[in-house]
């Protein structure tokens, strides 16, 4: 679908990704989540294919509010205070699951079960980064996925929101507004889920999260993917593009020349797209918001939406494109070059 509109008098215009000067159009993007009624511009880059918001909102925290979704809470036990026995035996699983030969956490395994995580072990697997590492997370929205790791035993977790609504500290979880400054080359894990793509600029941004690394220690970084299936689809009505919310949307190669400026290097690309990219963008298509009370699909309020034989072949769709590197999103790992 092409939603290209003519350029607008050249402004001084830089890809946030690859540097670039060059724009190869311009897009206009409506708010879909709320549904309110206003659009946004966006620049396509002409080197790379990122996508860039030209005329952000002065008001953003507005496009955040409730019930903006980074803020799920996770479930009471998983926040519970936990005595250091248990820490530490449910450390020892944990190590063992991802594939650290720990006798006291294979009996552990047996007897209690697998440790309760709904996230990829890969990103600990990859990263090697294990309960003893020290771990970063960048936009952790209400730290769902550190909430999680400290529940199975990590001890030395760091979670960072602009939006953060209040400072927790949990023992081995520390939930700050800012960056804190002695973090400084001590990370083992720096991990940005889904958040490098609301900074207006990504670039000075993984250069801050760059700093926070050890040497040897991974940079993780999941953002959506411009240029992918989705978005050559879809176009405007792609659900990731999220306009406004998403200021920066990195193509594959964008992300590639952003590291490398940083410094970085690229070690491995993971896509991780699902069916969301065709349920979220096909509910669009249909011009009802994510969050529409009586039609969204998503927000679970029209069910009927879509069949089950429909969703199960988005999500075989959605698989085949991760394998092909054309889902609509991505996990970028990066090392210090
Ligand atoms: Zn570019």
């Amino acid at each position: 679908m092409s939603t290209a509109i003519p350029s607008s008098a050249p402004a001084t215009y830089r890809c946030a990704c690859c540097g670039g000067d060059r724009k190869a159009g311009e897009h206009l993007a409506r708010e879909r989540m709320y549904g309110d009624d206003i659009s946004f511009r966006y620049a396509e880059c002409a080197d790379c294919g990122t996508l860039q918001l030209l005329d952000p909102p002065a008001d953003m925290g507005w496009y955040y509010r409730e019930p903006y979704i980074s803020w799920q809470e996770v479930p009471a036990y998983v926040d519970q205070r936990l005595s250091a026995f248990s820490r530490l035996l449910r450390g020892w699983r944990f190590a063992d699951r991802l594939g650290r030969f720990n006798p006291v956490g294979r009996i552990a395994r047996h007897a209690f079960g697998e440790p309760e995580f709904p996230f990829p072990l890969t990103w600990f697997e990859h990263s090697k980064a294990g309960p003893g590492a020290r771990i970063f997370d960048f936009g952790c929205g209400s730290a769902r996925v550190l909430k999680y790791l400290r529940y199975n035993g990590y001890r030395h977790l760091h979670g960072h929101d602009r939006y953060m609504r209040k400072q927790t500290s949990l023992p081995g979880l520390e939930l700050t507004a800012e960056i804190p400054s002695r973090l400084a080359a001590q990370c083992d894990l720096v991990m940005a889920h889904h958040s490098l793509e609301h900074l207006d600029r990504p670039f000075e941004g993984v250069q801050e999260l760059k700093r926070l690394l050890k040497p040897g220690a991974t940079l993780l970084i999941r953002v959506p993917v411009a240029q992918s299936h989705a978005w050559r689809q879809y176009g405007t009505s792609w659900v990731q593009l999220d306009a406004p919310r998403h200021q920066v949307l990195p193509s594959e190669q964008g992300m590639r020349r952003m590291l490398e400026r940083a410094g970085l290097s690229l070690t491995r690309v993971d896509y991780d797209s699902s069916a969301f990219q065709f349920v979220g963008s096909e509910q669009y298509l249909l011009d009802i918001p994510l969050f529409d009370p009586q039609r969204s699909f998503v927000a679970g309020h029209n069910p009927d939406l879509f069949s089950a034989k429909q969703r199960a072949d988005w999500a075989q769709l959605a698989q085949r494109l991760n394998e092909q590197g054309d889902g609509d999103q991505a996990c970028f790992y990066a090392r210090l070059s």
